[in-house]
């Protein structure tokens, strides 16, 4: 057995970071950022209001209060996206909405709430004082021209979108996500609602595989459930190869006598047939096949999501340019037992989270077979228990989220 990091390194160490391509802003987020951007604008662009109230002369406001009111004369009203042709002279103000630019000869907003209109609309009554610059939003405060909007190796998130339309940026170079192929092996595997044949099963992990690749932002190839055949596995390589940046299987990697995915990617790439110390998901393959990352999952239901998670899942972040790459580990305190017995591995406990008094929680499921995705399924989090005797109700457990 060789330890989880190992084979992480050893895996991350093999696969490709993918080209750059050009992507629209629309299709663009959770993706990593190729080219660093710039800003070409002032953002804002002009000196605008924050509020909806008055445009004044701050000096003009000095001692306001409610039983002090300051009375200005109302030359005119500043909707937003038109552009005042008149300024402010002492003693006068304009009404003005939130957005709209700040007519010259004003220096300050008094917010509506703070202010009564004359019948007439002529004079405004004030009974609060500002400061000189109160609410308004300078012409470049968020961006100026030149600076660096978005560095490269940003990985998008709506508000780097947002931010670039917000400077007419509306297409940006970014890594490539990878297209991933996947198929499931094994002669007592079927798909459909037909009933099952004496040593039939159906087949669920190319079903939850497919749904984390999808979950994490890739795009999914289905080859299909193959048997375990030389021919047929061969030649659904050879198409995966083709059209796809990574290849999942899962089934045939651990030690059965009709394991021919070991074979036939023996005899086709560079692979890497791997015992790591952890449980679930001991038994793990990768290798390259025509410089195709391959990744051999265990076919236990829960091992090939685990394998997924701890494998499959980083390189293929690393694929796309991502540089944090594990998931975060977090610490709660366990709420019951962790139970195990010292076997050299690292166990990955399927658990849920619960919050008291603002501490969290964790509970492991009822059912921990490697073969029972009702347990999977329950869980939100996979606890991180190490070699030993296991963690008391209690004490403090790492874990990180599915
Ligand atoms: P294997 O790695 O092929 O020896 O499979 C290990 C266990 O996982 C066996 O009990 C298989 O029946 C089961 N298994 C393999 N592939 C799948 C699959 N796609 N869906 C559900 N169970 C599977
Ligand atoms: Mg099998």
């Amino acid at each position: 057995m060789i330890p989880l990091q190992e084979a992480q390194d050893y895996v991350l160490g093999k696969v490709p970071k993918l080209p750059a391509e050009d992507l629209e802003i629309t299709s663009a987020c959770s993706h990593v950022i190729a080219k660093a951007v710039t800003s070409g604008e002032l953002v804002p662009p002009f000196d605008n209001t924050a509020v909806d109230g008055y445009a004044v002369r701050a000096a003009d406001t000095d001692g306001a209060s409610g039983n002090n009111e300051v009375s200005l004369e109302v030359i005119g009203t500043v909707p937003a996206g038109s552009q005042p042709n008149f300024e402010i002279q002492g003693g006068q103000s304009a009404k003005i909405m939130t957005g709209a630019p700040l007519p010259r000869g004003a220096d300050a907003v008094v917010m509506v709430e703070w202010t009564n209109s004359s019948d007439d609309g002529r004079t405004v009554h004030i009974s609060r004082g500002v400061e000189q610059g109160a609410h308004i939003r300078r012409a470049g405060e968020d961006l100026q021209p030149g600076d660096q909007v978005i560095s490269e190796g940003t990985l998008l998130t709506p508000a780097h979108i947002g931010l670039l339309a917000g400077i007419g940026v509306y297409q940006v170079s970014a890594v490539r996500r990878p297209v991933v192929g996947i198929f499931s092996t094994g002669d007592e595997l079927v798909e459909g609602t037909q009933a099952l044949a004496p040593g039939q099963i159906r087949d669920s992990n190319r079903f939850s595989l497919m749904a984390l690749l999808e979950r994490d932002g890739f795009e999914t190839v289905n080859l299909g459930l193959i048997h375990d055949d030389k021919g047929a596995i061969e030649s659904t390589i050879r198409e995966g190869v083709d059209i796809c940046d990574v290849l999942l299987t899962t089934g045939g990697v651990s030690m059965g006598d009709y394991d021919y995915v070991k074979v036939v990617l023996n005899e086709m790439g560079d692979m890497r047939w791997m015992q790591i110390a952890i449980k679930p998901a001991k038994p793990f393959a990768f290798g390259m096949v025509q410089d195709v990352p391959v990744f051999g999952l265990p076919g236990n239901p829960v091992s090939s999501m685990v394998s997924y998670l701890l494998l499959a899942k980083p390189s293929l972040y690393k694929m796309m340019g991502r540089k944090n790459v594990f998931p975060d580990h977090l610490s709660g305190i366990a709420a019951d037992d962790f139970h195990r017995r010292a076997d050299g591995k690292t166990h990955f406990v399927r658990a849920f989270l619960h919050q008291e008094n603002h501490q969290t929680f964790l509970s492991p499921v009822w059912k921990q077979g490697s073969h029972q995705l009702s347990g999977m399924a329950e869980a939100d989090t996979l606890a991180i228990i190490p070699d030993g005797e296991g963690s008391p109700k209690g004490s403090p457990v790492e874990f990180f989220r599915i």
